[in-house]
């Protein structure tokens, strides 16, 4: 029997719709106490250096553990969070949790934190961003924050932002580069420094120019606008040695370290293990 379906192919009236809704309040009710209660943790996924495979940097990234649906995925909260309002304060802690992590490391290590859209749009970020720098000790030259693509589209704003962030000596990366459907001529007036190639693309490295293309173009471009890039998602040797011929400088995934609580970075940090064997 025929569905009613929207004029996106989504079905109307979906009692499933109905039950995710009501599922997602109730996450977000629940995420309101989260902090207090201790759910939240950060992970530090390290970014290293594709030449020799030494750890360079991390990225911080959060993790809840709820009382009774166990471990929850960002990828599942943090858009109920930015609905709800409260992904300010939560990527507020993030954000201190992992400058102040970094600076207790004591390594030459420097942290990217993600940015949510609708935190660029608070016009308090600035401030809070450099009260936090001034709490922690952290320099802000050992900052990254990252914000993807399509969130800087058509936001002069948030793009203001980036600006002053970069003035103050905080570096900023355009995540999930080249799924964001931003023109070519836009990017070469965004104030940023690094560009992360998404993990979409990397998958695709085979070896053949087809399955390089994407990534090429991409690294071209960062080139000739003097930006760093940095590879995410890389799983195999074959996706590092490539990248690294394509002349992608930083890496980040599975084959190097998942994301790791902070006491098995330093670990890593202060004995890096031998690079995987193409690399060497
Ligand atoms: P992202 O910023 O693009 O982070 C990279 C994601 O890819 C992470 O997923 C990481 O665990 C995963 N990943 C790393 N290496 C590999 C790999 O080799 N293969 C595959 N398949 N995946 C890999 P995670 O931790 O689940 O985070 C998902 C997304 O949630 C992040 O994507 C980011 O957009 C968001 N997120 C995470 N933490 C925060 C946060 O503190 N604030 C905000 N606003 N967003 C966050
Ligand atoms: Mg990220
Ligand atoms: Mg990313
Ligand atoms: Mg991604």
């Amino acid at each position: 029997q025929a569905k009613h379906l929207g004029t996106h192919g989504v079905q109307l009236h979906d009692p499933s719709m109905t039950d995710r809704r009501a599922a997602d309040a109730q996450l977000g009710e629940d995420l309101a106490g989260a902090v207090e209660r201790g759910e939240l943790t950060v992970l530090y996924q390290p970014l290293v250096d594709l030449t020799d495979g030494r750890p360079i940097g991390v990225e911080a990234l959060v993790r809840w553990q709820h009382p009774t649906h166990g471990t929850v995925s960002p990828a599942r909260f943090i858009p109920i969070a930015e609905r709800n309002g409260s992904i300010s304060a939560l990527g507020l802690w993030v954000l201190r949790e992992a400058c102040a992590q970094v600076v207790e490391w004591g390594a030459d290590t420097y942290v990217s934190v993600n940015l949510s859209p609708r935190q660029l749009q608070e016009p308090t970020l600035l401030q809070d961003v450099l009260a936090v720098l001034a709490a922690t000790g952290l320099p802000p030259a050992r900052l990254v924050l990252e914000i993807t693509e399509s969130a800087l589209v058509d936001d002069a704003a948030g793009i203001t932002m980036l600006a002053a962030f970069r003035e103050h000596g905080i570096r900023v990366a355009i995540d999930d580069f080249g799924t964001g459907y931003s023109s070519l001529h836009y990017l070469t007036r965004l104030p940023v420094d690094i560009l992360k190639i998404d993990r979409s693309f990397v998958a695709e490295l085979n070896g053949t120019p087809e399955g390089a293309g994407i990534t090429e173009a991409i690294l071209r471009l960062s080139h000739a606008l003097h930006l760093t890039t940095v590879a995410e998602g890389i799983e195999t040797t074959e996706q590092a040695t490539e990248l690294q011929l394509l002349g992608c400088g930083i890496g980040q995934g599975y084959l190097f370290a998942q994301p790791l609580p902070a006491g098995d970075v330093l670990t890593l940090l202060s004995h890096p293990s031998p690079p995987p064997s193409s690399l060497s």
